[in-house]
């Protein structure tokens, strides 16, 4: 399905560190963006913060009250954008997701699990 995001001139960063590489607005996407917000990871340090909640207080508390009121929006009425914002702001260079393992109630399953 052709990625455009492949072009020339980024011979270096493919492979292990492929998700790294990932360009930032990328990696917000709606899966992503719920997951985070299902977790206890704050996305933007990677700390602790509260489930249900966009990042940790010291992140939080770091964005002005436009960018902090821009994070109640819906996730399709531009929580993307505005938490892609907020990320810039905190210096964030990814977006961090909570490890695999933490993710299984969501996911539901893993592949390799076996169920026998
Ligand atoms: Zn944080």
């Amino acid at each position: 399905m052709g990625e455009e995001t492949r072009g020339h001139g980024d011979a270096g960063t493919r492979g292990r560190d492929a998700e790294l590489s990932t360009p930032l607005a990328d990696q917000l996407s709606a899966p992503n963006l719920l997951r985070s917000l299902a977790s206890a990871t704050c996305p933007a340090c990677g700390h602790a913060k509260e489930y249900h909640k966009s990042l940790c207080l010291d992140c939080y508390r770091y964005l002005s009250p436009d960018r902090q009121h821009a994070l109640y929006q819906r996730i399709d009425h531009g929580y993307d954008r505005a938490m892609l914002e907020a990320l810039k702001v905190l210096g964030a260079k990814r977006f961090i997701l909570p490890r695999a393992a933490q993710w299984g109630m969501w996911e539901g399953k893993r592949e390799g699990t076996n169920e026998h």
